[in-house]
């Protein structure tokens, strides 16, 4: 398959499992008038967050890096009944903008948006666990660290997604010594590597790497 073909092939799956509603088509409008960084999940990376969410009966779930809550629109449609997404933002004003989407989805009853650097909050957000999956889509540098919480904070067969597992193709430099590269390359290889987890990237866009927390 050509480059080509592999692009058309995206959009196969894009059209036949992950059509978008009016919201989700109307925030990504909105996330482009604002300014805001088009860096939310491509549709099809929606539906897989929502495949995984569900294979695990996902009831309690923590984002990093919200944005406009495009990824948590799509998240929490796939929660239990009775299920609880965390989502921390650094912005004030984009949290803002993923509230008054979520609560125009319908969902504002089972999303929290907490304003913050992620950094500062984990440690009290570990009192709220133990988690069923968490989603890391934030600052690049401290992939590590969010997944050394993780793996304190979710429960067995629990999973850890990370979005940008190839760092739009920096992942393959080994002499880089750009600090958000150096941080995915090292969550990469510490998710291939520890004996606690079965770990893959499926090779989206922009790749997502995906582990699940071994049963012991
Ligand atoms: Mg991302």
């Amino acid at each position: 398959m050509d480059a080509v073909q592999r692009k058309e092939c995206g959009r196969y799956v894009a059209e036949l499992f992950a059509p978008e509603d009016e919201v989700l088509a109307e925030l990504r409008r909105e996330i482009s008038a604002q300014d805001m960084p088009e860096i939310y999940v491509d549709r099809e990376e929606g539906r897989l967050l929502q495949v995984l969410l569900q294979a695990v009966g996902a009831r309690r779930v923590i984002e990093l890096g919200t944005l406009g809550g495009y990824s948590a629109i799509w998240m929490a449609r796939a929660l239990a009944p009775d299920g609880q997404l965390i989502t921390i933002e650094r912005e004030a004003e984009r949290a803002e903008v993923a509230r008054r989407f979520l609560d125009r989805a319908g969902l504002s009853d089972r999303v929290e948006v907490r304003v913050g650097e992620a950094l500062e909050l984990l440690p009290d957000l570990a009192n709220e666990g133990p988690f069923d999956a968490i989603f890391i889509d934030a600052d690049k540098k401290s992939y590590p660290v969010y997944l050394d919480w993780a793996l304190a904070n979710l429960r067995e067969g629990g999973l850890v997604i990370g979005d940008n597992a190839f760092k739009g193709g920096a992942v393959l430099d080994t002499n880089t010594d750009d600090p958000g590269t150096r941080g995915i390359q090292e969550f990469n290889r510490r998710l291939a590597g520890d004996p606690r987890l079965t770990s893959v990237i499926v090779p989206t866009r922009d790749g997502v790497a995906i582990a699940v927390v071994k049963r012991s």
